[in-house]
């Protein structure tokens, strides 16, 4: 559908809730891509209001104001002004900032003690983001921005719904609907009982619906306490109300019964192929020749052999375990002694991780190159430039990463699980449908298996490797659809 409709429609739904004026949406996080990014969540919270605002809402973000993004934009911060909350018997000092990018109104929260270090300080997260939750509904009263919903996301922003519908209950926010958005239920924010009620006046009688294990567990306070809860794909949806993925929150999310999913877009103005200056060539799905030279370009640049005839696997990861990285080290090895292919990763976290796969450089030289770092250009070539893209995950809320490489033609070999299930058709032999290659089990003979059959097609079926490079570029994960969904969710909740 076009922009057009999708914005008639909205319309249409928000004039049968009597909203006369566009629907005032806050989105709030810990991160916002551009500005600061470690993952996912990020490009969720950086796109999404974007697009929201061309399809008629008034989409606002508010995240801190994190040392890295007063090193890259300050130049373009604006200070508005300055004031102190409670944090039970401190007083601290909140900034309040503005920076407008692609026409979206992002306000970021200052304080030195709390965001002068990493995103997230090792040891003091807790304390960071309990801050954050007190300035965000104090600096949203003095900006005179009450919202009609206000969009939480993952346990940094988990406490809000709660705090909104106690302490906030009389005030103009009382009113104010919550969506959380579990973006990786793995990461919960467990703190001690003192803690939260010291910082965040928590009464006793709210302890226990964020008890978990005996700790103050800020994503259940939101998933008890939100009007609403979401995650980022249909099957990671069903699946955080199991057991098995539910890491202990199961219980309350299925009791819910209203957990749903909104499969994430990627922003085509970021990444696409026809249009992305990153890359040494451009190219589309009528005209490829272009992906042979970002081929060529990424070999060289990685210091791998530059053979165009080699398949050429590539990963983008944060290394830790979620990610399947010890699939990897079971079967990459092999892999490489077996086939004549190339493997080039690029990523950081897990030391153990790092450490293996510097070993693995060494033992393939010229066939696999491990990057360790960040780097946001390398990640475009590595799209661009790979036949096909790894993801392994035990467990994959969305995955934002299978979506880039199919936009840019590199077929992703993925587990069967969460968003990669969701949006990753399987090759079918018989009929040359599919976007990629799946396996189901957690398991590196499994994960192996699925590249052998990979490269075994790319080797012997041209035709049917074509076919698949061009199903993959046309699938549609397009932003405008994707905020359409959430516009949706939004309106229904008033
Ligand atoms: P997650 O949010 O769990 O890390 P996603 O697949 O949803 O996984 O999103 C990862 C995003 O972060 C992608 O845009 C990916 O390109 C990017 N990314 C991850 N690690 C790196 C890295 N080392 N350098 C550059 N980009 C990275």
């Amino acid at each position: 559908m076009q922009v057009k409709q999708l914005r008639e429609q909205l319309a249409a739904m928000a004039a049968d809730k009597g909203l006369d004026r566009p629907a005032r949406i806050l989105l709030t996080a810990a991160e916002c891509a551009p500005l600061a990014k470690t993952g996912g969540l990020a490009d969720v919270v950086g796109t999404l209001p974007k697009y929201l605002n061309k399809l008629g809402f008034d989409a606002r973000v508010m995240v801190p104001y994190h040392r890295i993004i007063k090193e890259r934009y300050g130049d373009k911060v604006e200070y508005l002004f300055s004031f102190y909350v409670s944090l039970g018997w401190r007083t601290k000092f909140v900034g309040v900032n503005r920076l407008e990018l692609d026409g979206v109104c992002i306000w970021l929260i200052e304080n030195e003690e709390y965001f002068s270090g990493p995103i997230y300080m090792p040891d003091r997260e807790g304390e960071q983001y309990a801050f954050f939750t007190r300035a965000v509904p104090e600096a949203l009263f003095r900006l005179d921005f009450i919202p009609d919903v206000m969009h939480c996301n993952d346990w940094h922003t988990g406490m809000l719904p709660l705090l909104l519908k106690t302490q906030y209950i009389d005030s103009p926010m009382g009113g104010t609907r919550t969506l959380l958005t579990i973006h990786n239920i793995a990461y919960q924010g467990l703190c001690k009982f003192d803690f939260v009620q010291d910082f965040l006046s928590i009464p006793d009688g709210c302890l226990g619906l964020m008890e978990r294990y005996g700790m103050a567990d800020f994503l259940k306070a939101g998933c008890v306490m939100a009007d609403r809860v979401n995650t980022v794909s249909p099957s990671y949806a069903r699946e955080i109300c199991t057991w098995e993925y539910g890491e202990g929150l199961d219980p309350v999310l299925s009791l819910r019964g209203d957990v749903d999913g909104i499969v994430n877009g990627i922003d085509k103005a970021v990444w696409r192929p026809g249009t992305d200056k990153r890359i040494p060539a451009n190219y589309t799905r009528a005209k490829m020749q272009g992906k042979a030279k970002c081929k060529a370009a990424l070999m060289e640049e990685t210091g791998l052999e530059v053979n165009l005839d080699r398949p050429l696997i590539g990963m983008v990861t944060r290394l830790v375990e979620q990610k399947g990285l010890e699939l990897v080290m079971g079967a990459i090895d092999q892999l490489l002694w077996d086939t004549d292919c190339a493997f080039v990763l690029l990523g950081n976290g897990n030391r153990k991780y790092e450490d293996w796969l510097r070993g693995l450089e060494a033992r393939h030289p010229g066939r696999a190159c491990a990057w360790i770092g960040y780097d946001d250009d390398l990640s475009h070539h590595i799209y661009a430039g790979c036949d096909f893209f790894l993801m392994p995950s035990r467990f994959e809320p969305c995955g934002i990463s299978q979506l880039i490489s199919m936009a840019y033609g590199t077929l992703p070999i993925v587990r069967e699980t969460g968003g990669l299930r969701d949006t990753v058709q399987p090759y079918n032999q018989y009929t040359g449908e599919g976007t990629g290659f799946t396996f189901q089990w957690a398991d590196s003979l499994d994960m192996a298996d699925a590249c052998r059959r990979a490269i075994d097609l790319y080797y012997n079926n041209k035709p049917a490797m074509e076919t698949l490079i061009k199903n993959a570029m046309a699938v549609d994960y397009s932003c405008e659809n994707w905020a359409f969904e959430y516009g949706k969710l939004y309106l229904s909740m008033l």
